[in-house]
């Protein structure tokens, strides 16, 4: 599975619609200081379902809305999409290409899409889960992360390492059958 290309709108500094290209292999982001690149880690972040700000690098939720600036002015939604290359079916759907969205108006609501049909953040999350690529995975590790890894207490520890081991999705059930 990888990551083919990402459209942002209206997400922090993308005001307009982009897409950017990825492809398989290797991608490097380069570019100036503040021109945006900490912020594209962060959208996909976003649409794997994170719902701490901190981790997003903001005070609010709604601090992903673009804010406005000199020439533009503020957004009302949010909206990122990746496209999922799943033709090695990683992700337990059978589709060759999985589109993910999330978006998120001013007013606080948000909303989830697979391939265009409505979701829960809870089928994104399983979408994920033990494929490394989740929230909480180690697909992406911002700084000071790393630090937060070695620091952690044991079970935290331990939680990553499930994740990264393919038994997170176990767990999850687990806990969720024992709710009921
Ligand atoms: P560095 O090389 O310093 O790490 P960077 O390319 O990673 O820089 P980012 O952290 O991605 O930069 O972008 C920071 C910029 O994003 C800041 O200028 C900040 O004002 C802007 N920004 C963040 N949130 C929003 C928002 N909601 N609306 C508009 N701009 C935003
Ligand atoms: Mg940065």
């Amino acid at each position: 599975m990888y990551l083919k290309f990402i459209e942002l709108q209206g997400f922090k500094t993308f005001a307009e619609r982009v897409k950017l290209e990825l492809g398989p292999g290797l991608t490097a982001i380069v570019g100036p200081n503040g021109s945006g690149k900490s912020n594209i880690a962060d959208a996909i972040l976003w649409v794997l379902g994170e719902q701490s700000a901190k981790i997003l690098r903001g005070s609010r939720m709604d601090d992903v809305i673009f804010a406005g600036s000199e020439k533009r002015r503020p957004v009302g939604m949010a909206e990122v999409t990746l496209h999922l290359d799943n033709s090695d079916g990683s992700l337990p759907l059978d589709y060759q290409e999985i589109a993910v969205t999330r978006r998120f108006f001013r007013s606080g609501e948000g909303e989830y899409y697979i391939n265009r049909v409505p979701c829960r953040l809870r089928d994104i999350q399983e979408l994920f889960l033990d494929t490394g690529s989740g929230r909480g995975g180690l697909s992406i590790v911002g700084q000071g992360r790393l630090e937060e890894i070695f620091t952690a207490r044991p079970e935290d520890r331990r939680a990553v390492l499930e994740e990264a081991a393919g038994i997170a999705r176990y767990r999850s059930r687990k806990k969720e059958a024992e709710q009921r």
